[in-house]
């Protein structure tokens, strides 16, 4: 049942449009459990949400076709109304004797007794309804009802993703009000821009191949050959090489691969989608589902094992046809990078100036990438999975970072409302840039010291300009991870002078490596089941003293003849971490002392950001001379959500009243001891939370260099009396939705209202 529920899952989500995605589905469950009847009924998309949302039957394997898209059921009438409004599955044995049964004309569901329906839900919405009936009058057994519970879970994203992906592939032409997709996602970076989108995905992966139409179709087959013959001459190379450490019977898949190759109806295949208009990648990516499809509907077991061959061979001619394409790349002057999942590299490849905007599948406003988008000041929506990414290269869009929403080919009020906001959008840019001198101080004469976050020198430049008092926190994991070995303690040494030399005399605070959980290394691969909770941060280089002592050591030799460096020590959970690391920093000091080397003192300050270090705050504030409150990593370990995961991105608020709790104390525990506390996660970038934050008293605020402007408006417009009141009352609240309704409140009362546009 399972490899069943397997396959049915990969075909809906190959399919190019919604009505292909239904006919698999109905197909393949009435195939499976061997039933007469197998339908699904949908909630019209713009309805999605609302409890009286009718239910339009839109593919059926039994009943009347002709009945597919005209019958339509309220969520009151018949027993798939009630299975939509229960949210859960009904399996009856006798039908058309339940109270709620309704007889439709027409239909052709009269001869049928046993039904079986099972919500389809997304996020806690009913999307529709996936029903199978049979002649009989029978229970159906409960492991039929648990595969198709289990399928009708799984199927909800694919579902939306079809429909999106026909809704993208043809818009509707009309001038009607109000048209053009709306692709829901998380708000990764604020702003409002419009562009062209720019598919990047990895290389030699076949599914994930955007389309893109071509205007020459001879080249493209030249290309196509092309590649054909060199995978050919790969494969023959290959042969022959394992000739001699493989028995023949071994050798003779390298054979079956180069038929494969000379297969003409597989290039037939491609050839006729080429002519039709679509680039060669695309037009292999089709053919190879095509073909592999047909394997995996064979009943013989070896027979089905051979759609891996044809994708192997697929991913060999893509990859020579990518040979060609390298490096040839146009991007249009305002690019929207749009991806599945989207890499430094991909930023790193596009030329100066011409980066609009950043739309991912994957993560969430705590990843990385969106904290690169706010350190470049782009708009970027996150998580935004059902995102038909293959469907979107060089389409025309608009993305508002402020809703995570992105709109593809908006048109009549729509477009005109956009554009609007992307006016409004570089007016208020125009507006803030002007402040880039002024000192953040509230109008009641407090001084709040505003630094920015970097990582990569592309944002070192961008920092500089938006007036910062210095770098709050530099990421050292992120030129560890764009290097494809560990950099040595000269190159270290080079790297952190750059930025110290960046901003001296301003401070800058380097913090120690903190790889693992959602920042890998390519070259020292951690194998977790729970990264999270596992191998980073400071727990690694303890464990590792030499890379640790390394790195100090490097930042302290960077420090020579400047002296603004601080070093910040991440996810510490305990005193014995930090005096471990304690310990190694001063015997780096002592190291380079005598090797005639630098070894002034530096000050030394700890992230809190892991739960139990708010519970010892004291012990560990007497142990240092900073504190830095890291509330992306604290806002996950109190919540228990992880920071990148879109489908409990909701969850995940550092506006809760829990996390407010735990930053007041820890603000109350470094005064304390009398050391300064700064919050350098994403809440100090936040209007919001940065709020808050002057509220509770804290000295300063580190965040990405698109963010500071806004927080330094903010600074600048609300006293410290009145923030100091809104803080006592966020603490008094019990719901991260009131805390928020509150503040953007407050934020429209000092006329801030277009810095927070999305919370509206
Ligand atoms: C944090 O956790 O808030 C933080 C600033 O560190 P990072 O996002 O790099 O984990
Ligand atoms: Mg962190």
């Amino acid at each position: 049942m399972l490899e069943t529920l397997r396959r049915i899952v990969g075909e809906v989500g190959r399919a190019r449009d919604l009505t292909m995605a239904l006919e698999a589905i109905v197909r393949g469950v009435r195939e499976a459990l061997d039933v007469a009847v197998c339908s699904v009924y949908l909630v019209p998309r713009a309805k999605v949400g609302d409890p009286d949302a009718p239910l339009m039957l839109m593919a059926t394997e039994g009943l009347s076709r002709k009945a597919v898209g005209r019958v339509s059921l309220s969520p009151d009438e018949g027993l798939v109304g009630l299975v939509a409004q229960r949210a859960e599955s009904i399996n009856l044995d006798n039908a058309p004797q339940h109270p709620r049964y309704k007889h439709i004309a027409n239909i052709g569901e009269e001869p049928y007794h046993a039904f079986l329906g099972a919500p389809i839900l997304l996020r806690g919405e009913v999307l529709g309804v996936l029903v199978v009936q049979d002649r009989e009058s029978r229970r159906f057994s409960d492991d039929q009802e648990s595969f198709l519970v289990t399928l009708a879970a799984q199927l909800a994203s694919s579902i939306v993703q079809a429909e999106l992906s026909e809704a993208v592939a043809h818009p509707p032409s009309s001038r009607k009000k109000v048209v053009g997709e709306a692709i829901r996602g998380v708000p990764g970076a604020a702003g409002v821009a419009s562009g062209i989108a720019v598919v990047v995905y990895p290389q030699a992966d076949l599914e994930a191949v955007p389309d893109r139409r071509c205007d020459d179709p001879e080249a493209e087959l030249a290309r196509l050959k092309a590649a054909r013959e060199a995978v050919r001459a790969e494969l023959a190379a290959l042969r022959q090489g394992m000739a001699q450490r493989l028995p023949e019977e071994e050798c003779v898949l390298f054979d079956a691969f180069t038929m494969m190759l000379g297969s003409e109806s597989l290039f037939a295949g491609m050839e006729r989608r080429i002519r039709a208009g679509l680039w060669a990648p695309a037009a292999l990516r089709d053919t190879i589902r095509e073909h592999a499809a047909v394997f995996e509907g064979m009943d013989d077991d070896y027979l089905r094992q051979r759609a891996e061959d044809v994708r192997d061979v697929g991913a060999r001619l893509l990859e020579q046809l990518q040979e060609v394409e390298n490096g040839v790349r146009d991007y249009p002057e305002r690019t929207i990078l749009v991806g599945r999942e989207i890499t430094v590299t991909h930023l790193a490849a596009l030329p100066e100036g011409r980066l609009a905007g950043i739309v991912s599948a994957r993560g969430s406003s705590s990843s990385h990438v969106a904290l690169l988008a706010r350190a470049l000041g782009v708009p970027a929506v996150m998580g935004a999975s059902e995102l038909p990414v293959e469907r979107l290269d060089r389409r025309e869009m608009v993305i508002d970072g402020y809703r995570g929403v992105v709109h593809v080919e908006p048109r009549g009020t729509l477009r005109e409302e956009l554009e609007r906001l992307v006016r409004e959008e570089a007016q208020l840019s125009a507006e803030l840039a002007t402040l880039r001198d002024a000192p953040a101080i509230t109008p009641d004469g407090t001084r709040v010291h505003l630094y920015v976050n970097v990582g990569l020198l592309a944002d070192m430049a961008p920092a500089n300009n938006v007036g910062a008092e210095g770098i709050g926190l530099y990421r050292t994991e992120i030129p560890f991870q764009v290097r494809d070995n560990f950099p040595g303690e000269e190159e270290q040494t080079r790297i952190y002078r750059e930025a110290l030399a960046a901003y001296a005399p301003r401070p800058a605070v380097l913090r120690t490596l903190d790889v693992g959980g959602d920042k890998p290394l390519g070259y020292f691969p951690i194998n977790e089941d729970n990264p999270f909770l596992g191998w980073r941060g400071v727990r690694l280089t303890l464990d590792h003293p030499e890379i640790f002592l390394t790195q100090v050591r490097a930042m302290l030799r960077a420090n020579k003849g400047l002296g603004n460096l601080r070093i910040l020590l991440p996810m510490i959970s305990g005193v014995g971490e930090l005096e471990q690391a304690l310990e190694l920093i001063d015997q780096a000091h002592v190291e380079l002392r005598e090797d005639g080397l630098n070894g002034e003192a530096v000050q030394v300050g700890v992230m809190v950001e892991v739960p139990s270090a708010v519970y010892q705050i004291d012990a560990l504030a007497r142990r240092v001379d900073f504190l830095s409150v890291g509330t992306n990593d604290l806002t996950q370990y109190l919540l228990a959500v992880d920071r990148n995961n879109a489908r409990v991105a909701p969850l995940y608020d550092s506006l809760h009243p829990a996390v407010l709790r735990a930053i007041h104390d820890i603000v109350t525990g470094g005064r304390r001891a009398g050391r300064p506390v700064s919050v350098c996660g994403e809440l100090a970038g936040d209007p919001l939370g940065a709020l808050i934050l002057l509220g509770f008293g804290i000295d300063s605020l580190s965040m990405s260099a698109g963010s500071l402007p806004r927080i330094k408006r903010v600074i600048r417009s609300v006293p410290l009396k009145h923030a100091r009141l809104l803080a006592w009352e966020a603490l008094a609240c019990e719901r991260g939705d009131e805390v928020r309704a509150m503040l953007r409140a407050a934020l429209r009362d000092y006329g801030l209202g277009g810095l927070i546009r999305g919370d509206e």
